[in-house]
């Protein structure tokens, strides 16, 4: 069992209306040592949004930690989203570096100024760009930003895309290409020392594995990838931990035998 959730969400998110100590009373109840706190922080959302105010997170999640200590491992983390844009670079920048969370998760939400949650950015691109084309933003945002430790679901977006992803199957030039790309991407992460996240969301919204996919798993070993973090990106308290039962099968199949959580931007292994 993995005693760490590395990715979750609270009523500081805007897509969530779970207060803080509803999912730490659920952390408990499962028994967890470690959890991260991670609400997003995703700056110029279109539309507004997905932001908040930092001072009263610390405010609220600080004296927890200290009253839990010796309970539960309580980690004051964000979720930023990440984008190539010049003023968002440095706003996020600005947001890494001036607070002192602890743990840093990197995600890609927005993609030219569209969220691929919604139809309008499929109906803009197609589905075979519009897949590409968030790869493409991720690279171009890993190299602008590195203050972070951990890559969000990295292929999310597959979830988002009209068929699920199943459009690849046959399209075997998008699909080198895509390989191209992702393996870029991954050895990036290597290069940075950052880690992988292994988001077991994608297994909640009913996909055959989490994330990411084996492919992209056994990719980022072979490119001498060793630091994978694990979250459910819960929004609510049942959704905490789960299906964390699956992961150290999920993770051995594909050649890991640890997983990696983060104190003040430190990797800390712990072998599964
Ligand atoms: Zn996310
Ligand atoms: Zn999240």
């Amino acid at each position: 069992m993995i005693f760490c959730d590395s990715h979750l969400h609270t009523d500081f998110s805007t897509d969530s209306e779970t207060p803080v100590e509803s999912q730490l009373m659920r952390a408990i109840e499962l028994g967890l040592k470690h959890m991260y706190f991670t609400d997003h922080m995703d700056v110029d959302y279109p539309g507004g949004g997905f932001v908040f105010d930092i001072e009263p997170y610390f405010e609220k999640l600080l004296p927890l930690q200290r009253a839990f200590s010796g309970k539960i491992g309580i980690h004051i983390g964000v979720e930023l989203g990440i984008r190539p844009e010049e003023e968002i670079v440095q706003k996020n920048i600005n947001i890494a570096r001036c607070y002192p969370f602890e743990y840093t998760i990197g995600s890609v939400h927005v993609v030219d100024g569209y969220d691929p949650y919604y139809p309008e950015y499929w109906e803009s691109y197609g589905e075979e760009k519009g897949i590409y084309r968030y790869y493409e933003s991720m690279y171009d945002s890993m190299k602008l930003f590195s203050d972070f430790d951990s890559l969000g679901h990295i292929d999310y977006i597959i979830r988002y895309s009209p068929s699920k992803g199943a459009v690849l199957e046959k399209a075997d030039k998008l699909q080198k290409k895509l390989e191209e790309l992702t393996a870029s991407i991954l050895e990036l992460l290597v290069f940075d020392g950052k880690a992988l996240e292994l988001n077991t969301a994608g297994w909640k919204y009913g996909l055959t594995y989490p994330h990411p996919a084996p492919h992209l798993l056994k990719l980022y070993k072979q490119l001498g990838g060793e630091m994978i973090t694990i979250g459910s990106d819960a929004h609510k308290p049942e959704h905490l931990a789960w299906d964390f039962s699956r992961v150290p099968a999920y993770l051995k199949e594909n050649g890991f035998s640890h997983y990696v959580r983060f104190e003040n931007h430190k990797p800390i292994f712990v072998s599964i």
